[in-house]
């Protein structure tokens, strides 16, 4: 830190992203990103874009965009709003619905950016314990008087809560607002967009980076009440009103709408996933049950800290989180069916030595 950076920019412990090394190719195992390329929609729409025009700003309003993901949701357009990841509309979710009034509430072991944005806005946490078993309880969130986070699926557990759960919790608090981020939940989790035509106090963010293939084309995107959107638009555009880019704004469009790839590529994870949690079962693993691109499991003979040094001396990048209650843990994405079978017998090999 320099000597000249604010109080507050020094207070607070930025959010650690996986590592994206380059000394040698990795099977790049740690970030959840999609093993398989984006659509090739995506590809012809992008190649096709009139560069010529990027001496223009973007479409603040991101309509293409936002248009094919309310269609493709039974949603109106002022019921979405389209950001720089799905990591910038939580972002302004916090700004817009939490303040030194609202506290955030949120689980002690869930996405790592939570506590770091409830520092950047100084606001008190409610931090939620899981039950032992890594089990979300929604009847723990009933009493917080914070506006409540929750990854469904969780991460690093990959574990879901089903969409009626939330539902209790919505009806139960209707003043407060439930931000449900759904980045996993194509792979497997039950999404609460059905629950949006009765609830104005939820509001779902999800991520084009997944199940879509695009996390280097930066989109996420949130919906919600129409009032809910508009509050978030009042934050964007006192922050970055061109926060999406043309080239991602055709991106992102061009892949809400090739529903047919987007089923292929997230039931070959799928499948690829159950194959992988078979195999690890038969190492000895224990691994939670996950509804998400990526799997929490321990070994049980070798630590977490240390079978993730050893898999990265191999070759292979996993993301382990030296964290209370989850040390013992590495957290595996789910990449094609050959990335996998490298981890698992790489896996077999460090097991069978002393
Ligand atoms: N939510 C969760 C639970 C995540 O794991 C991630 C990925 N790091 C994000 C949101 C953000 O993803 P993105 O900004 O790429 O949309």
């Amino acid at each position: 830190m320099s000597r000249f950076i604010s109080r507050e920019a020094g207070g607070f412990a930025p959010y650690t992203p996986g590592e994206q090394p380059a000394d040698q190719q990795y099977v790049k195992l740690n970030t959840n990103e999609n093993p398989y390329s984006p659509s090739p929609r995506v590809v012809e729409a992008v190649s096709h874009a009139q560069l010529e025009k990027l001496n223009l700003y973007s479409d603040p309003t991101c309509a293409a965009l936002c248009g094919a993901i309310a269609k493709r949701n039974e949603l109106a357009s002022e019921q979405v709003i389209a950001g720089n990841g799905s990591d910038e509309l939580l972002f302004f979710a916090f700004r817009a619905f939490c303040g030194a009034d609202r506290a955030a509430a949120y689980a002690d072991i869930t996405y790592g950016f939570y506590k770091v944005w409830a520092q950047f806005f100084h606001l008190e946490s409610d931090i939620i314990p899981l039950r032992e078993d890594f089990t979300l309880h929604l009847d723990d969130y009933m009493d917080s008087l914070g506006t409540v986070f929750i990854a469904n699926p969780n991460a690093p557990t990959g574990m879901a809560v089903p969409a009626r759960d939330i539902r209790r919790l919505l009806e139960a608090n209707p003043n407060r607002v439930v931000v449900v981020d759904e980045a996993y939940v194509d792979f497997g989790g039950e999404s609460c967009v059905p629950l949006l035509r009765d609830h104005n106090n939820l509001l779902i963010i999800q991520t084009f980076s997944k199940s879509r293939s695009l996390a280097g084309g930066r989109i996420g995107f949130a919906m919600g009440s129409s009032e809910l959107i508009a509050d978030l638009n009042r934050v964007k555009y006192s922050f970055n009103p061109y926060n999406v880019n043309r080239l991602s704004i055709l991106a992102g469009a061009a892949a809400m709408e090739d529903e047919a790839y987007f089923q292929t590529c997230t039931a070959a994870i799928r499948a690829t996933r159950a194959r992988t949690v078979r195999e690890l079962e038969a190492l000895g693993f224990t691994v939670l049950p996950s509804a998400a691109n990526f799997v929490f499991a321990r070994c049980g003979q070798i630590s977490g800290g240390e079978l993730y040094r050893r898999l990265k001396e191999a070759g292979i990048l996993v993301r382990w989180f030296d964290k209370p209650r989850i040390s013992d843990y590495i957290r595996i994405t789910i990449g094609s069916d050959e990335q996998m079978e490298q981890l698992t017998g790489t896996l077999q090999q460090l097991l069978e030595k002393p």
